[in-house]
């Protein structure tokens, strides 16, 4: 019997005995099996989370001892880098390559967060009395539940991990169903790095079953989140009966601006990597092109030559430049997505359905999509397809290349491309998104905060905020010379 859940300190099979296969995107067959949760698990794995949280046991190492926890945990990582990739590679269908980048990122921000636990959060607040001393300290938050998607499994969890170490908190990890196995690495090095018995818990399955009480038991204090914007609302909703912390990381269709006077070039190139990087299904994907129409023709049809040569591959393919989607069902979903889109007026450029390549039979390969002709009314403009479908939309101006990128319920990322300082500039400042890219698309860094506008989420993963998220905040008053308060009469003797 598989024992792949990590509940208060120990490996465990379902209490049920139960399990299940993950399959690979690439061909389908099986990678692994894994234990599946059941509610009892998870019940158990939130009780030792409380219980080790409410003993005292982690919350009373300082943040140095945290902060050197973590930095060994990144260690124990890097040590077994590619071991971690060909598992998420396996899971995901994505490249090897791509996977052990991944993992590289994954270490840089457990390295990130262990620097950061030694920088001094501690402040003193002059409040103009000199007999009181003021003093805000940060104390770990509590019992935190985190819960992550398919496409960049560890990296997501890696971002509400590191820092729950850091800050003190108990916690318990679910990684998506669909790829659980690098989730269990890393709790294999949280072990071996010495972690208080309960401190991290790991449980598996759909989210339908297990995440149930994640999100609703009252002895949960936090819930961080990294999926889909119908799930987020459905632990906003969740959250409402005991006033749960939450840190939402949610979708996102995100505009990338070209206008006439920049690097063209450059503008393409990068304008293709956007898009179709990891077929599309990254959430700051830049699948929304909005491009000046002095220059749409240049630009459209170079993409789509570029488009069309999409190299598809699976994990072991050392000449493919891409990979298969997640599932059968998103792939069907990203297919009414097209369909949808060309009913409501868009030109198929390129792309539009299913590889038909022998070797592709039996994985999810999507094309990758261009339909032009589109406007901010459209379903597939306003909607995250999380596949390789770029859409295309025109502007005159620079006021209406701002009023389209803004035209979102989304707000995640975004980016333009022009040679002109100022107006870059200007639209930087206007565009109603967590991160803008100018003259660039797609990098970020640990060390600075990463989260959405509008409904892409709420709070901020990575940088300093990133940790806060995992702190509460308490200002000490001591009044070093007592005297009587003095407001109300004490009545006197009679
Ligand atoms: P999803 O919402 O379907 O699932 C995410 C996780 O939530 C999975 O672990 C799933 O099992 C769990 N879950 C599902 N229903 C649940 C419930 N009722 N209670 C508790 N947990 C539940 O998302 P996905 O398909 O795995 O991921 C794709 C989505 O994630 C896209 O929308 C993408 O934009 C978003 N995403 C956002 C970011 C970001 O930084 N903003 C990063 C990566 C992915």
């Amino acid at each position: 019997m598989v024992a792949t859940l990590y509940i208060d300190g120990a490996w465990k099979s379902a209490s049920d005995g139960g399990a299940h296969d993950v399959h690979s995107p690439h061909n389908q067959s099986v990678v692994a099996t894994v234990s599946q949760a059941t509610q009892d698990d998870v019940l158990d794995a939130i009780t030792a989370a409380r219980t080790s949280f409410d003993s005292g046991i982690f919350t009373s190492w300082s943040f140095e001892q945290r902060s050197a926890l973590v930095g060994k945990i990144a260690d124990l990582l890097e040590r077994d880098l590619k071991a971690i990739a060909k598992k998420e590679s396996d899971d995901t269908g994505k490249r090897i390559i791509e996977a052990e980048y991944d993992i590289a990122d994954v270490i840089a921000t457990f390295r990130h967060f262990a620097a950061l636990g030694l920088k001094q959060h501690d402040r003193l607040v002059d409040v103009g009395i000199s007999r009181v001393n003021s003093r805000i300290v940060h104390e770990p938050l509590g019992v935190c539940s985190l819960i992550g998607p398919w496409n960049y499994p560890l990296l997501q969890i890696a971002w509400k991990v590191a820092p729950a170490l850091v800050a003190g908190c108990s916690f318990i990890v679910k990684p998506s169903e669909l790829t659980p196995q690098s989730a269990i690495a890393l709790m294999h090095a949280i072990e071996e790095a010495g972690t208080p018995k309960g401190v991290a818990n790991l449980v598996l399955g759909p989210g339908s079953v297990v995440g149930h009480h994640l999100i609703n038991d009252p002895r949960v204090d936090m819930v961080s989140f990294t999926g889909g914007l119908n799930t987020g609302q459905t632990i906003m909703k969740a959250a409402v009966s005991t006033v749960k912390r939450l840190a939402l990381e949610l979708g996102g269709k995100n505009p990338h601006i070209i206008f006439a006077d920049a690097d063209i070039d450059a503008a393409i190139d990068n304008a293709v990597t956007a898009a179709f990087l990891h077929s599309g299904q990254v959430c700051s994907a830049g699948t929304r092109l909005i491009v000046e129409r002095s220059i749409h023709d240049r630009v459209v049809k170079e993409i789509v030559r570029r488009a069309g040569q999409i190299r598809l591959g699976g994990p072991d393919d050392l000449t493919a430049e891409t990979g298969p989607l997640i599932s059968k069902s998103h792939l069907e979903g990203v297919t009414k997505y097209v369909e949808k889109g060309v009913a409501e007026g868009a030109t198929l450029l390129v792309g539009g359905k299913r590889s038909e390549k022998s070797e592709h039979a039996n994985g999810w390969y999507y094309l990758p999509t261009v339909l032009d002709n589109c406007n901010t009314k459209m379903f597939c403009v306003q909607d995250e397809s999380f596949g390789p479908v770029m859409t295309v939309e025109v502007f005159d101006t620079e006021a209406q290349a701002i009023a389209i990128a803004n035209d979102t319920p989304f707000g995640l990322s975004g980016g333009l491309w022009s040679k002109d300082a100022d107006k870059a500039a200007r639209v930087a400042s206007a565009l109603r998104h967590g991160t803008i890219w100018v003259n660039d698309f797609g990098p970020y860094k640990p060390a600075a905060e990463w989260g959405g506008y509008k409904q892409s989420g709420i709070g901020r993963e990575l940088g300093e905020h990133g940790l806060g998220e995992y702190l509460e905040i308490k200002h000490i008053w001591t009044n070093n010379a007592p005297s009587k308060s003095g407001w109300f009469s004490d009545g006197g003797e009679g």
